[in-house]
Parts: C-alpha cells; structure tokens; sequence
C-alpha cells in the first residue's frame, strides 16, 4: 500500500514537471513569435520577403547537430518546422492585417452611396447597361428602361478591351459623352471603365463612378493613378487572380487616397466550358471576410450566357454581394459586343422583380 502511495506521489510530481514545462515552452514559443513579428516588421521596412528558406534550413541544421536526445534528429526536425511554418503564417497574416483594406485594419464597413445606391450598407444595388455604348439610340432606350425598372447606376464601355484588336474597340470618348447625356436625362449615374492615363483627364467629368477592368487589375501605375481622383473606383478581379492578388491591387488604390472602392467578382478561368469564366461564388464571403470594402458580382461576364443569370443574381445575393452588375442591351442578339450575354428589357424587368 505505501509502495503505491509513493508512486502515485511520484507520478503527481512528474505531472507537475511537465505542466510546468509545458508552460515554459508556451512562454518560450510566445516569446519567439513576438521576435519573429519584430523582424517581419523590419524586413517589411528593409523591402525584403518574410520567408527566408536559407536561414531556416541553417537553422535546423544547427538545431540538429546541438540535439542530445532522447528526441531523434528527425523528430527534431519536424518539431521546428512545424514552429517556423506556424510563424510564417503569424507573419503573414500580420502583414496582411496592416494592410489598409484589411478588416483588422478598419473593422466596420465602408459604406457609401452613388445617387441614392448604397454600397456597404444593408441594401442590395444593381448597376445594369449595355456591355459597349453603339448610339445615341441605344444608349437612350437602355437608359429609359433601367430607370422604369428602379436602377441608379448606368453601366457602358466606351473603351473596350478585347481580346482581338479586330473587334468592335468602342465609341471611346464620344461613347462616354453619349453614355453620360443617356444616364444623366434619366437621373442616373455613370459607370465606364478607363484602360489608359491619358484617358483620365477627358473623361474625368463624364463619370460618376471608373471601372478598372479585370485586365487591368495588375496595371499598377493605372491603380495609383484612378486612385489619386476623387471618384468612387469599381476594381474588377483579374480572371486568373488570386483573392488576395485583388486586395493587393485595392491596397494601391487606397494607398494613393481612394477609399470608395467596390470589388467585383466576375468570374476566373477554369477548365469549365459550358460558361466564359467560373463564377466563384466563395469570393464573395471571403472577401466580406478579410476587407471592409463592398463586393460586387458581375454575373453577365461570368456566366458568358444569359440563360442561367437569374440563379446567379440570387446565390449573389443569398452569399452576401452588396451590389450586382448585369449587362443589359435593346436588342442583345444584335450587340456589337457580348451578344451572348446581354439581357433584353423583358428578361431583364424579370430579373428585377424576382430579385428584389
Ligand atoms: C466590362 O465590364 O465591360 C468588362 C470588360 O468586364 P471585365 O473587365 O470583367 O472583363
Ligand atoms: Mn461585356
């Protein structure tokens, strides 16, 4: 019986030991993590990456040749990694967390309204129009329809970027001029994107609101330049863009004094035929997630086809967009442009109401 007694109390005090090592090693751990974040922050400052593979696999190295045991070298191995890979992550997520759009930066919404639509905010927005402004005609029956359907906010390329230089390229300023006089008569906003600082100027008093196109979301001097006006920037994500690729290129808008600025989810590329870009629907929480910022889905350069944008306007809004654009034409099938994709009045009008 006492034999028992004494090992039990061995037993507890070895307990002891250990718990009180485990908190040693937490102290230790914490301790190295706080350095770590110190030197993050003068890499960060000195220009260089967090991630060093030289100086880690020299550390292991050493940590290797100074083990006595009883942990095996490879076991020695396994247990830094782990630690470095775990602070690597500290670091990174650190760094993006000073990032200006990062909701740990600003954790309440950016919230603001464009003629009575509200981005960031409780509602719902739409911006519709057609993919290219053609005429005067076109623009002014397109303009007449989205007001009667409730809209505030005009879509129309004016510079288009297509894929073949063979294509319709757009009206360029005159587009905007006449997109501008369409939207205007009918109390709307104007939304247009720029593809070139030498267009910033002209257009400058024909837009309420620019658009960056996703090829143009790594155009780096473009970014600093729209985000120095005081314009409201629609930033469209790069079809082969990671998310955090978009929120870099937010953080050049904001860092040269934007901060209106919607993303736009309008679908990457994939392996997927059966539609022009895969619409990644998980953006759109990820992305109220990890910014501040309002988030938009383009469903028309998504999907590519009209037939199934009503299901995709809704999982938009079900997975909490703040806003959506479409693309809406008087006679889609004959568009100069994204003939596919455009809605007509009459889908459109339906679209609406099931909508909202
Ligand atoms: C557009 O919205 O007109 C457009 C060209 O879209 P994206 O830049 O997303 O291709
Ligand atoms: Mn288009």
């Amino acid at each position: 019986m006492l034999e028992v007694g004494g090992d039990n109390d061995r037993l507890a005090g070895l307990r002891a030991r250990i718990d009180k090592l485990n908190s040693e090693i937490l102290e230790l751990l914490n301790e190295r993590a706080a350095v770590a974040l110190q030197v993050s922050r003068v890499k960060a400052d000195l220009g260089i990456s967090g991630y060093d593979p030289v100086r880690e696999s020299a550390m292991l190295e050493s940590l290797v040749d100074e083990n006595r045991g009883p942990f095996s070298s490879q076991a020695v191995s396994s247990i830094f990694k782990y630690i470095f890979q775990t602070t690597l992550e500290l670091m990174e997520s650190s760094e993006r967390g000073s990032l200006k759009v990062s909701r740990l930066y600003q954790p309440e919404n950016t919230r603001f309204c464009v003629n009575g639509a509200e981005f960031g905010g409780s509602s719902f927005s739409v911006i519709a129009g057609p993919c290219s402004i053609e005429s005067e005609e076109q623009a002014e029956a397109v303009a007449a329809n989205l007001a009667r359907c409730g809209v505030r906010i005009m879509r129309g390329g004016a510079f288009k970027p297509r894929t073949s230089p063979y294509s319709f390229q757009g009206l360029g300023m005159e587009g905007l001029k006449i997109l501008s006089g369409a939207a205007h008569r009918h109390n709307l906003a104007v939304v247009s994107e720029l593809t070139d600082v030498r267009q910033l100027e002209p257009a400058y008093p024909y837009l309420d609101i620019i658009q960056i196109g996703a090829r143009n979301m790594y155009n780096y001097s473009l970014l600093r330049e729209i985000g120095a006006l005081d314009k409201p920037i629609i930033l469209k994500r790069h079809f082969a863009a990671s998310l955090e690729e978009l929120l870099f290129s937010a953080e050049y808008l904001m860092q040269a004094g934007a901060s209106r600025i919607i993303l736009c989810e309008r679908g990457i590329r994939t392996f997927e035929r059966w539609v022009r870009n895969t619409l990644d629907i998980s953006a759109v929480p990820l992305l109220k997630q990890e910014t501040h910022l309002p988030v938009m889905v383009d469903i028309s350069h998504a999907a590519g086809r009209r037939d199934i944008l009503l299901p995709l306007a809704k999982a938009s809004k079900a997975v909490g967009a703040d806003a959506l654009m479409v693309e809406v034409h008087d006679n889609p099938k004959c568009a100069r442009s994204d003939c596919q994709q455009q809605l007509d009045f009459d889908d459109f009008a339906r679209l609406m109401q099931e909508l909202l």
